[in-house]
């Protein structure tokens, strides 16, 4: 293109764009349901690929006519807003990242999303995240941070000499709450972090680990649930390699919002099966 030449969309295009768009935003507007989901701090928390859980999560919803609504809940937000969210999802992020979110979060924002928690709203928390939803945090270097005690949880870095949990993982669940509402209970993930978590008597472990390391390299658990929030180490996005669990969690906010059981459409689900099976052949699981 020429410098200076304005670009312009080819008639045809904008055409087909709006031909199409119409009975699209027709179905929107008449879904039954609908799902507020609250984004923690997506500039800062979404390490490893975690926003596809988000893509996935919605394209999943729509497919059973369930529609899906965005926010981020960021510094640019009051805490008010937390009253919206139907499901909350938190990504993984860096030690620094966890120290400039538990700034923004601590205090009113904090108060309203425990609240939310406590009243039953689901929410899927990965890695970086739930170590600040724990009661604390400490880093490689600096300060200890305080979380926010949604889960009896203590997390620590044993220091940047020590080696990182990292590569691919397979796990069991064994919270019965989440189990019992699935064909396969097996969870495949990646798991790429410094910090170990610790479990308190508050809060139940989501898995047992079969390969990687989980919550700490020791104990044998990965993961935690309190109540409809699941905290998990599997990045990946976690979310596409476990569709069944996309599946628990829309029906349980559907649940909990719309105080309506509901059973999902069944999908297909070719490339999430080839993903899970690769690596179960990889594992001989
Ligand atoms: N900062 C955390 C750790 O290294 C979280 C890392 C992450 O979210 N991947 O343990």
């Amino acid at each position: 293109m020429e410098k200076n030449t304005p670009r312009t969309v080819p008639k045809s295009i904008t055409n087909c764009q709006s031909a199409s768009l119409e009975p699209y935003k027709f179905i929107i507007q008449n879904l039954k349901f609908k799902i507020t989901i609250g984004w923690l701090y997506p500039k800062l928390m979404s390490t490893y690929g975690d926003r596809g859980n988000i893509l996935y999560f919605s394209r999943r919803a729509l497919l059973r006519d369930i529609d899906t609504n965005i926010v981020a809940i960021d510094q640019s937000v009051d805490a008010e807003k937390m009253k919206e969210i139907d499901f909350f999802f938190g990504g993984g992020s860096q030690d620094i990242e966890q120290e400039i979110v538990m700034r923004d979060l601590m205090g009113k924002k904090a108060e309203k999303l425990k609240l939310k928690i406590e009243e039953g709203t689901p929410a899927l928390f990965v890695c970086g995240s739930p170590q600040i939803m724990g009661n604390s945090y400490e880093p490689g270097m600096g300060k200890k941070i305080k979380g926010i005690g949604i889960f009896d949880i203590e997390s620590v870095h044993p220091g940047l000499h020590v080696s990182r949990c990292i590569g691919n993982t397979v796990g069991e669940i064994i919270t019965q709450n989440i189990g019992a509402h699935l064909s396969d209970s097996l969870i495949v993930g990646f798991e790429n972090h410094g910090g170990r978590s610790y479990l308190g008597n508050r809060v139940k472990p989501f898995a047992k680990v079969i390969k990687g390391y989980g919550n700490n390299g020791n104990d044998g658990y990965e993961g935690m649930v309190y109540k409809n929030a699941i905290g998990c180490y599997y990045h990946g996005p976690f979310l596409p390699k476990n569709p069944e669990i996309a599946d628990f969690l829309i029906t349980r906010i559907i649940e909990v919002k719309y105080k309506q059981k509901i059973t999902l459409q069944s999908l297909e689900d070719v490339y999430e099966k080839k993903a899970r099976d690769f690596l179960f052949k990889r594992f001989k699981i």
